[in-house]
Parts: structure tokens; sequence; C-alpha cells
């Protein structure tokens, strides 16, 4: 079959606008070749969105292309130039173990970025290999999927192959590549990257770039224009951050490398949910100050936020402390956006669909008590939306029965019947969130047996968190080890 021919059948269409930019953005390379692909999960759904073809790209051909020793028409695969603040500490990065195929152009005119992780040495590898194992890339897969069911904006994962390598970690593991889709690999290092190497003329151009990708409502001829980007980022990672805190996710490593231009959620490395409720919880073997715990996720947004801001001030003003003047005021309304979004949130949680002055002070106590009794985050919410609270220490002391009543009284001065707000419940609440163990449990059948019918059917109950099904209530359960750790798996 020729390429164009397979390329049709697989339904590739691709476009390469970044690989447009100037040369600096990024360094033209093919994926390495890998001896004996094969292909463990694919995702049919995502694919059809695309306009991709499952049978197509399932097929030994198409395991060649997941595998990048096949490049499809239309691709020319670039490694991304980027910097970025690692736990606070400015450095050089890059796609060091990652490939921009292109970006596929779907039926529908969307525009997706097409990416291989684990597909070899680039420029930017640094001392690493560039090469990803199976359990970590399975488990971004498991996430983000799960992240996308929950409603949060993320990048979604397409398909995990393994390679037939073996790769030297702790031990020797099986290689394997996942395919990522995003709205873009933009981040906030991309800026700083240009901010400290480029010109200015190239920061124009890459914020010109970013506006018409991602915020085509701001006028191209708008001399107010970078001011207007930087409040459109402010207001999509308050929206997202809140999304975070309102699940319980800590994605544990917001180097601002790992944050989006986009708004979605990327780099599924230490992250994992909260279990019982605590400001404090950290899941990353490597975050040992806790600067990235659960608590602290909307300040390091912010932070991370006026680290982008500071790469746009040349753009926004030529007088530099009016830019910092103009810049500073958009910034100071990341901590009330967010705080709106997760307010409403959180009321909608309670099934409070209209607002009243005391409804924080009854939040907070709810989280307060959650706290001390080191009640399950996810279960407690769920027990209201089922109405079943027992079980837990929390719903029997005498302080939450008192609060109890207040929610009742205040569900009901809402004049709402109880189904319209424990439907309200059900759709914001999970009833089911990836629990590490049931994770773990999941990746330990795939790695060490070859038994990815586990995780397949984790996968099917993630796919709709607040359908409230038979089937999950036993993935409710809370484990009995909480200290869960997770490490940095490159
Ligand atoms: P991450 O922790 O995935 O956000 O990656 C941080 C940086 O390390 C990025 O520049 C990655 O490309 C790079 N990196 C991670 N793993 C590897 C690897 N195995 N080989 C080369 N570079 C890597
Ligand atoms: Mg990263």
């Amino acid at each position: 079959m020729s390429n164009e021919n397979r390329n049709k059948k697989a339904g590739w269409n691709f476009d390469n606008s970044y690989a447009r930019l100037p040369d600096i953005f990024f360094v033209s390379l093919i994926p390495e070749h890998v001896p004996s692909p094969k292909c463990i999960i694919f995702n049919h759904s995502l694919a059809e969105a695309l306009g991709l073809n499952p049978e197509v790209l399932e097929s030994k051909d198409g395991v060649e292309v997941l595998a990048g020793n096949q490049i499809p028409e239309g691709a020319l695969p670039i490694a991304q130039a980027y910097a970025g603040h690692q736990f606070g500490h400015f450095t050089m990065l890059g796609d060091g173990r990652a490939l921009l195929l292109g970006e596929q152009i779907t039926p529908s005119g969307e525009r997706f970025d097409i990416q291989f992780k684990g597909s070899g040495k680039t420029p930017f590898s640094r001392g690493g290999d560039g090469k990803a194992v199976l359990g970590p890339m399975l488990r971004e897969y498991i996430i983000s999927e799960a992240m996308h069911a929950l409603d949060i904006p993320t990048t979604r994962s397409l398909a995990v192959v393994t390679t037939g390598e073996s790769i030297l970690r702790e031990s020797y593991l099986p290689g394997a590549i996942l395919t990522r889709v995003a709205a873009s690999h933009l981040r906030v290092g991309t800026f700083q990257y240009v901010s400290q190497w480029g010109t200015n003329e190239e920061l124009r151009i890459l914020a010109d770039y970013t506006i018409q990708r991602h915020f085509p409502e701001i006028d191209a001829a708008d001399s107010n224009r970078y001011l207007m980007l930087l409040k459109g980022v402010i207001g999509r990672q308050a929206m997202l951050i809140a999304k975070w805190q309102l699940v319980g996710f800590v994605h544990g490593v917001m180097n601002t490398d790992n944050m989006t231009i986009s708004g979605e959620t990327i780099d599924y490395g230490p992250c994992a949910f909260m279990d019982t409720y605590n400001l404090k919880t950290v899941f990353s073997s490597i975050d040992l100050h806790g600067r990235y715990a659960y608590g602290n996720q909307p300040s390091i947004a912010q932070w991370n936020i006026t680290r982008f801001a500071r790469t746009l001030l040349p753009l926004i003003d030529g007088d530099h402390n009016k830019a910092i003047d103009l810049a500073q005021n958009e910034i100071s309304n990341f901590s009330r956006l967010y705080h709106n979004h997760w307010l409403k949130g959180m009321r909608a949680k309670l099934g409070l669909s209209n607002e009243e002055q005391q409804d924080e002070a009854l939040i907070e106590n709810l989280l307060n008590m959650m706290q001390k009794y080191q009640a399950d985050y996810t279960n407690t919410f769920r027990a209201f939306t089922i109405e079943q609270l027992h079980e837990m220490d929390l719903f029997n002391s005498s302080e939450f029965k008192q609060w109890y009543k207040q929610w009742q009284d205040r569900l009901n001065r809402q004049k709402k019947t109880k189904s319209s707000f424990k439907q309200l419940m059900q759709r914001v609440n999970p009833a089911v969130i990836p629990r590490n163990h049931r994770v773990e449990e999941a990746l330990k059948a795939s790695v060490e047996n070859g038994d990815y019918s586990v995780m397949r059917r984790l996968l099917h109950v993630l796919s709709e968190p607040y359908a409230y099904s038979p089937e999950q209530v036993e993935y409710a359960t809370i484990p009995s080890n909480c200290s869960y750790r997770t490490f940095c798996g490159t």
C-alpha cells in the first residue's frame, strides 16, 4: 500500500503550524526506531473524535506508526524547546523524550497536537535516555482519561504501545510510547525560554501564535492584546485549579514547564487523588518540603502565572513600570477568580444552587471536621449524594450532627425539590475516582503479568464517574494503607 493510501485510511490530516515558527522554537528529528512494537491500549472514542480510523491504527501498519517506526504523511516531527522553574529553580528543559508529530485537524475543524512520549533521545535529553516505560505511560493514560471523564480540561491519551525494548530504571522494564493528544503543548516554560534566550520579536511571534490558537476572541490588532492574553490564561488556570481542588486532585509537580497556556492539565508524573481530606496532602517522593501539596496548588498556580506575566512585560507596554502595574493588576484577580469558581463548585457539591452569605462558613466548617475526623474526601460527598451516612467516624460525631441540621435547613430554604438538588450533587460528586490502590493494582497486573483486564475494567468504571452504577460501588472502597508515594516515572 502506498504511504498516501495508508494515510487516507488511517485518517491522518496534519498541519504543522508550530514547525512553521522560527527555528529557535524547535528541532526537527525523527523518532528512534524500535524493535517490535505492540499495541497495549487504544482509545477508540478519542480516535473517532479526531477523525482517525481505530481499525487501521490498531493493525500492524498502524502500530508501526504509533511506535514511531513509520511517519504518517503530512507529519513533521519536532522536539519543542522550553525552559521552566522546577521547584522554584529556573532551567533549560525542552522535549527530552517527546516528539510532536504535528497537529491533527479533526473533521469538525479543531486542531490537536499529536505527541509521542518516550520516542527516544533529542537534543534536549540532557543525561536521559529519551525513553519511557510501560507502567508510567499506562498511569498517564488512566489518570488523564479519568480527568477528562470528570470534566476537567486535560491532555488526552490515544494509545500506549510497548516497543520490545528493556529499559533500565530501578530494574529492566518494558519500554513504551504514549501518544498524547493536547490542545497544544504551549507551556509557561515555552514563554520563559523565548523570554530568556530569544528576541522580543520572537516573543511577539509566540504570543501572537498563542492568541490565534487559544484565544481567537482577542482582536489581533488590539494594542492591549498581550494583557488580554495574560487575563485569558489567568481565567483558564483559575478555573482549572478550582476543578482540581473540588475533586481532590494533587498534580504533584506544578513546575512552570508543566503548566499549559491552554488551561489543560498536563504531565501525569507523580500526581494522585487525595483519600482522607488534608490540605497538606503530598504524594510525590521528590516533593520533600510539600511545595506542591494539595492546599498549596492555588498559590503555586498564581506564582507560575507571575512567571508567565514577567515574560510578557516587554509586549504589554514599552514603559517597564507601567507594564508591571498593568500585569500586577491582572494577577491580583487570580485569587478572587479561583475562589469564585471553587465556592460555586463547593455549593454544587452540597446541592446548593443559590447563594447565601453564610455558605462559606458552612463549607469551611465541614472541611475542618473532615480534616479532624480524617474523613475520605470523595466518599463524604458521595455519602451525601446517595444519602447513606454511616461507616465514617465523622458522621457519628455530635458536631457533625449539628452541622448536618444546618445544612438541611439551608437546603430547605432553596425551595427546590429534593430530586433537583440531588441531581445537582450527582452531577458534581464523583462516585468513583482513580484511587491509588486501584491504579497500582491495574498497573501491576499489566506490567508484571501482561493481564490488561484489570486496567480495562478500571478504565470502564472511570469513564462515567457520575453514573453511580452498581459496578462502581466496590471502587469506592478506601485503601487500608494511606501512606502512598508516587515517583517521577521517567
Ligand atoms: P517531566 O518530569 O516529565 O516534566 O520532565 C522534565 C524534563 O525532563 C523534560 O525536559 C523532559 O523531557 C525531561 N525528561 C524526562 N524523562 C526523560 C528521559 N527519560 N530522557 C530524557 N529526558 C527526560
Ligand atoms: Mg513535564
